[in-house]
């Protein structure tokens, strides 16, 4: 019944897809240290749009040099960021292709402030949002999609201490990631819901942001200990026989602060913390590394991080990461780690494919269902 183009057709036959390189940039924020607001205590600094230097701690005189898709400086502002980095692939969506983007780097170097922002200067999140509703809504009336519905609907979780939390239904405390025939990543029972508006999105969003923080003052800053991952999937769907559907996924990810806990001295619960952390992070590099080898056995499965990443790195997805980094020396070794870091990523090759299932009549009405949901009850 399910016609679709599969990973496994693609590594098989001639590769018509265009490939898509994960995009890479790196944003520096502004200097906040006051004592140390002199460019002689600055150890990073930008050179044009795509590169930047950082002194050489072997020698002090020399500089290294990176490059990167994009580099904004710290005086780039958030509309830049999305524009030049974000907003470019999420027409993809609407093609059932899937999409993420995620933020990188030490913790205070600015990931939340690029994923999410605050009113005044809204970030990724509420941009691609609002977009996405736009989009689909201009795509609705056109004369082609006569036919066709579009659906947006969001799923907000956390990923601390190796467990998928549900941020939208906080009882769901330890949920499973699986993979479906069509080696689709999925999360059986995670809330799913609807978003017709943007009105709709501020209602499920801003709770569950603050589920997360109330969470972090408890727990010791658990927000730099844990992974957010924001998915937002757009549905294309067929009204008329076949009932064709095409899902596109964006996840938007504000991952845990990468810096190294060895060394920031973290006891008791928050080493053991630190070490989940680390392990996905660790895992996340390997994985990167692997892609960037072509090797064959790439370890997505050893962290729950890389395993809900695995559908949009290195596979079919769109993908762009912003590595945040700060100016000021004491984060000079975590900015170096997060550069080095970025400067693997750069060089994964991603193959974009379309999802498309074809839905008989019989199964059509399912489809009101959230798809997870339905998925969900027809396994096994
Ligand atoms: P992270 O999420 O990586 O720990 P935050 O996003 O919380 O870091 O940023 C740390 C602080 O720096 C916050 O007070 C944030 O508002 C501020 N900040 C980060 N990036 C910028 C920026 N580009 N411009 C202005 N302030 C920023
Ligand atoms: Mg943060």
């Amino acid at each position: 019944m399910a016609k679709r183009v599969s990973m496994m057709d693609q590594h098989l036959g001639p590769r018509k897809a265009t490939p898509a390189r994960v995009r890479v940039a790196v944003r520096l924020r502004p200097c906040m240290d006051h004592e140390d607001d002199k460019t002689q205590k600055l150890c990073v600094r930008g050179l044009d749009s795509q590169t930047l230097e950082i002194v050489n701690w072997r020698n002090q005189l020399e500089t290294m040099q990176y490059q990167f898709d994009s580099f904004y400086g710290d005086n780039a502002s958030q509309r830049e960021v999305y524009t030049g980095s974000v907003c470019p692939i999420l027409p993809n969506l609407l093609i059932g292709q899937n999409a993420s983007v995620f933020a990188y780097g030490p913790t205070g170097a600015g990931k939340t402030h690029t994923m999410l922002g605050n009113p005044n200067q809204p970030g990724v999140i509420p941009r691609a949002v609002r977009d996405l509703l736009q989009i689909t809504r201009t795509a609705a009336s056109a004369p082609e999609n006569v036919n066709w519905s579009f659906t947006i609907t969001m799923s907000y979780v956390e990923i601390y201490q190796e467990k998928v939390m549900d941020l939208l239904d906080p009882k769901n405390k330890d949920l499973p990631i699986r993979e479906d025939k069509d080696h689709n990543i999925l999360i059986p029972g995670v809330t799913q819901k609807t978003v017709n508006s943007f009105g709709d999105f501020d209602e499920h969003f801003i709770p569950a942001s603050q589920n997360r923080t109330v969470a972090s003052t408890k727990l010791n800053d658990r927000s730099s200990r844990s992974h957010a991952v924001l998915l937002i999937k757009v549905l294309k769907s067929q009204q008329i026989s076949p009932f064709r559907q095409l899902t596109g996924k964006l996840y938007l990810i504000d991952l845990a602060g990468s810096e190294d806990n060895r060394r920031t001295g973290n006891q008791g619960i928050r080493l053991k913390e630190s070490g989940a952390i680390n392990s996905s992070l660790f895992t996340l590099s390997k994985v990167v590394d692997a892609l960037n080898q072509g090797l064959p056995r790439i370890p997505y499965r050893d962290s729950k991080l890389t395993r809900l990443l695995q559908d949009s790195l290195g596979g079919s997805a769109h993908s762009v990461m912003i590595t945040n980094i700060a100016p000021e020396h004491r984060y000079y070794f975590d900015t170096l780690t997060a550069l080095n870091f970025a400067a693997k990523s750069k060089q994964i090759i991603n193959k974009p494919f379309s999802q498309e299932t074809t839905q008989s009549a019989a199964a059509h009405p399912a489809m009101k269902r959230p798809r997870e949901e339905a998925e969900a009850a027809a396994a096994p």
